[in-house]
């Protein structure tokens, strides 16, 4: 009997494989010819290409989106075909996961442990999401009919046509979450990856099509933010924007989707708080605060980059935090033993080690790390800073890398001035063994996700997403689906 083939074997066969992306039920090159590199970030070396879309290829990707929609062959398949095919979708990729975990840590760096649960979870709000195709209802209303009689009633139907624009930093995940949310409400879809992480959105595209997702109904389309992305944000034909990445870029699509008026969900950026009170248990709160940060590298958008820490223990928690950063193991994420991934790219580690050098230069005191590690791969230090104050760029920026601040908080009354100083609101945490102060804490914070004596578990059940410039919208829960549909009153005279 053969040997089972490895998840390492497969996706490096995977990804020597010539790339399309998946346009109308065919994997397909950039019309211009132009392909992108696709770069391992733990060595710095090209692992594959991906074709460079552009206006040209979202054209025929809007076009082929918009016949499925109006043909509807899928918004008016039963529920339950919509939910079997779903379902069907995850089987494949379950039944794949060794190498779609190893091509996302390929591909994004972050440790295989790590990308296995992210395959996990992405499979799994597929699959809640397959299960809500028979949730979505309207509702009959009794009405006032000024001398007649009506039957009323309310419908929920698909938006239409719905670009589906990811970051870098979650890549399979966040595909995810907004392709199981707008296929289960029957929209068609048009999903652009990061072009620095593309590679598990084209291969469930393959998973997609033999799952028997009718052509043109999920299409994915490679590309730069500036060409693809751009070509999606301003398209008069794409009827919604599900958009997760950078406050800025979610600026320019709040432009570019006035003309049509295009319905947004937008989940951006954060500079989370994190409050550690001195009853804290110590020995659990430390850790867990550090990996906050840390976790991903720090290329995670509700990392818990703020950490404010009672003045009476704050010596003794800068000092353990120091001890837990040196200890971090770093490396290429295939090694079972790494914690910690290389950053996305160069281009990252530069913008992230301009901040450490302002940190330096505003005077704020460099407690441990603030190298990057020379060798290949774009590896830094976990990095903190103590001593720092609230007008500096390192803690008012989103910095997306390992860089942690840590300040000194008086009481419970500090907390909400501090938290809510911030144009960010997504996430926050609190360490307190004191189950009142948690829930007056929970409630000054102004965030659309708040944990207390945890940070940064969250299950698709619930709705995720931010306050003020963190975002518009919420994913997860009945709120994910809700985004991808309109309502409908309908006045029946009797
Ligand atoms: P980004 O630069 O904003 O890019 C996100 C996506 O938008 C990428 O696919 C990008 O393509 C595309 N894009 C760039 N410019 C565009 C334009 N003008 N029009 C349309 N699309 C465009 O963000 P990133 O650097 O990939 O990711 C990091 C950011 O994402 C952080 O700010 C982080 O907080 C945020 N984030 C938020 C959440 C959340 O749920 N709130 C989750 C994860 C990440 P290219 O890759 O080709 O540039």
């Amino acid at each position: 009997m053969n040997a089972p083939v490895s998840g390492m074997t497969k996706a490096t066969t995977y990804l020597a494989l010539p790339k399309g992306m998946l346009i109308n039920g065919r994997f397909v090159d950039a019309r211009s010819g132009k392909t992108i590199d696709v770069v391992n970030p733990a060595t710095g070396a090209i692992i594959s290409k991906v074709p460079a879309g552009d206006k040209a290829d979202v054209d025929m990707a809007v076009i082929a989106a918009r016949a499925a929609f109006d043909k509807g062959v899928w918004r008016r398949k039963k529920y339950s075909e919509r939910a079997d095919i779903l379902w069907r979708w995850t089987d494949l990729i379950l039944a794949n996961i060794d190498e779609m975990a190893h091509i996302e840590t390929l591909d994004n760096g972050m440790p295989l442990a790590s990308a296995m649960n992210a395959i996990r979870v992405g499979v799994s709000t597929i699959r809640y999401y397959a299960g809500m195709c028979s949730k979505i209802y309207g509702h009959t209303s009794e009405i006032s009919g000024g001398g007649q009689e009506y039957h009323a009633y309310s419908v929920c139907e698909p938006v239409g046509v719905a670009a589906l624009i990811t970051p870098w930093n979650g890549p399979f995940a966040t595909a995810c979450t907004k392709s199981g949310s707008a296929l289960a409400a029957g929209c068609s879809a048009i999903l652009k990856p990061a072009e620095q992480s593309p590679l598990t959105a084209l291969r469930m595209a393959e998973f997609a099509l033999e799952a028997g997702i009718p052509e043109g109904v999920f299409n994915v389309v490679t590309g730069y933010g500036e060409a693809a992305g751009a070509a999606l944000a301003s398209h008069p034909d794409v009827d919604k924007i599900s958009f997760t990445g950078s406050t800025a870029v979610g600026k320019t699509l709040v432009r570019a989707a006035a003309d049509n008026m295009k319905r947004l969900s937008l989940e951006l950026g954060g500079k989370s708080p994190v409050f550690l009170f001195n009853d804290a248990d110590m020995s659990e709160a430390i850790p867990a605060a550090a990996m906050g940060i840390f976790r991903n590298s720090g290329q995670v958008c509700f990392a818990g980059s703020r950490l404010y820490v009672q003045n009476d223990v704050y010596d003794n928690v800068v000092s353990e935090l120091a001890q837990f950063a040196e200890k971090v193991r770093l490396g290429s994420g295939l090694d079972s033993q790494t914690q910690l991934g290389p950053l996305i790219s160069e281009q990252q580690r530069s913008r992230v080690m301009n901040y450490v050098d302002s940190g330096k230069s505003d005077g704020a005191t460099l407690v441990v790390g603030g190298s990057v590690i020379d060798g290949p791969g774009y590896f830094m230090k976990p990095t903190i800073f103590a001593k720092t104050g609230p007008a500096m760029k390192i803690v008012k920026d989103e910095i997306f890398g390992p860089v942690l601040v840590v300040e000194r908080f008086g009481s419970i009354e500090d907390v909400a001035g501090i938290a809510n100083a911030t144009p960010y609101g997504l996430g926050a945490g609190v360490y307190t063994t004191d189950v009142s102060k948690a829930h007056r804490v929970a409630k000054e914070i102004r965030a659309g996700n708040i944990w207390v004596n945890c940070y940064g578990f969250t299950d698709k059940t619930l709705p995720f997403g931010g306050y003020k410039q963190s975002g518009w919208g919420r994913e997860g829960g009945y709120e994910g689906i809700d985004a991808f549909l309109e309502k409908k009153a309908v006045y029946v005279r009797l």
